[in-house]
């Protein structure tokens, strides 16, 4: 089958043939119809962060297709179901976390396009109790950046613990944030969307955003203080460690910083605001399955809809060029066929 695959850091991707994966106890065969292309596999392949992806690796976890194989024991799927594969490629199922639902936490899971191979290919294996069932009736390059884009935006969304009314900042109207907005939205919160590119607030206010803020132009945290009075939760996924300084200069008090973006940085918090504000700082990390099957929901129901182009998978390395400049709006596709 055909792949792209990072042999090296910082090198260009090879598009090559390999051979098909082979099924264990309980995985599933899918053939790909598409794969979204999050920045997250752009850190991948350059080996940003501390914990290092498998090399070498096909990156990938906003895959969607078709099972075309069943595994010894899986019960759960027929062939012919559409399904996604996530970063949550699979998780332990017997730790505290796995236990109590909050599985994206178990410390013996493993990641899609990560620490196993994931859907940058003409097939992707995968694990049938962890696989997305993609609802009837959706397209499935569309709904790709569901996958992580959303599902991520709409977990951060809740833990953030915003209500209807309150007012949200999303700060990077990238590939998660345009999607960010939209969930935003139909969870019934004021939204102020922030990035450093006017193209993508004009994005953010065909997309429903009820006003919008170039961090190169104006201090975004001073214009939120300015007009809104501070914002209950701000939920911050850029690449730029200054946009998550300024998204927790946002937040108002008893509000929350959400962090979601990965630079691998450092981020200062002023303790002496932070008491006496009593701000909370929270991470968040994708969602779990439940969260996927709300995420995909709100999608059937067309509540949000991601802005998507498609590409070959062939022409990942200029995908990442364009997405390290800046330069994608909304979500890049690959299709397989
Ligand atoms: P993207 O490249 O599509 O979007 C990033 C956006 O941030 C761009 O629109 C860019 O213009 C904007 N930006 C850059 N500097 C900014 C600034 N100073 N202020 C405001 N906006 C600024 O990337 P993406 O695919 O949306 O991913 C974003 C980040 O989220 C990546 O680091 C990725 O690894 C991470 N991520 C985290 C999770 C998680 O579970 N926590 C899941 C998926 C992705
Ligand atoms: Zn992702
Ligand atoms: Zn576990």
């Amino acid at each position: 089958m055909k792949a792209a695959i990072v042999s090296e850091f910082k090198r260009q991707l090879e598009i090559k043939e390999v051979p098909k994966p082979t099924l264990g106890y309980g995985e599933v065969l899918v053939k790909m119809e598409a794969c979204g292309v999050c920045h997250t596999d752009l850190h991948a392949a350059h080996g940003d962060w501390p914990i290092k992806p498998k090399l070498p690796l096909i990156p990938g976890h906003e895959g969607v297709g078709i099972v075309t194989e069943l595994g010894e024991g899986v019960k759960s799927l027929k062939i012919g179901d559409r399904v996604g594969i996530p970063w949550l490629f699979s998780a332990c199922g017997e730790c505290e976390y796995c236990l109590s639902g909050r599985e994206t936490l178990c410390t013996k899971q493993q990641n899609g396009g990560y620490s196993v191979d994931g859907g940058y290919a003409e097939y992707c294996k995968a694990p049938a109790d962890y696989v997305a069932r993609i609802p009837e009736g959706l397209d499935p390059v569309e709904v790709a950046p569901i996958l992580c884009a959303g599902v991520t935006t709409y977990k951060a969304l809740k833990v953030s613990e915003a209500k209807p009314g309150d007012w949200v900042a999303i700060y990077g109207i990238g590939g998660l944030g345009h999607i960010a907005l939209q969930y935003a939205k139909a969870m019934g919160f004021n939204v102020v969307a922030v990035d450093i590119h006017d193209e993508k607030l004009e994005l953010a206010k065909e997309l429903g955003a009820d006003f919008t803020v170039n961090g190169m132009k104006v201090d975004p945290a001073a214009a939120i203080q300015d007009k809104v009075g501070g914002v209950q939760a701000a939920v911050s996924v850029a690449v730029t460690k200054k946009a998550f300084e300024q998204a927790y200069q946002s937040v108002k008090r008893g509000g929350t910083l959400v962090v979601v973006g990965l630079p691998h940085d450092e981020l200062p918090i002023p303790i002496f605001d932070t008491v006496l504000n009593g701000v909370t700082v929270k991470g968040s990390i994708v969602g779990t399955r439940k969260d996927m099957q709300e995420a995909l929901d709100f999608a059937a129901r067309g509540k949000v809809r991601s802005q998507i182009e498609t590409a070959p998978l062939d022409a990942i390395n200029d995908v990442f060029d364009k997405m390290e400049s800046g330069k994608i709006n909304g979500r890049i596709v690959l299709t397989m066929n």
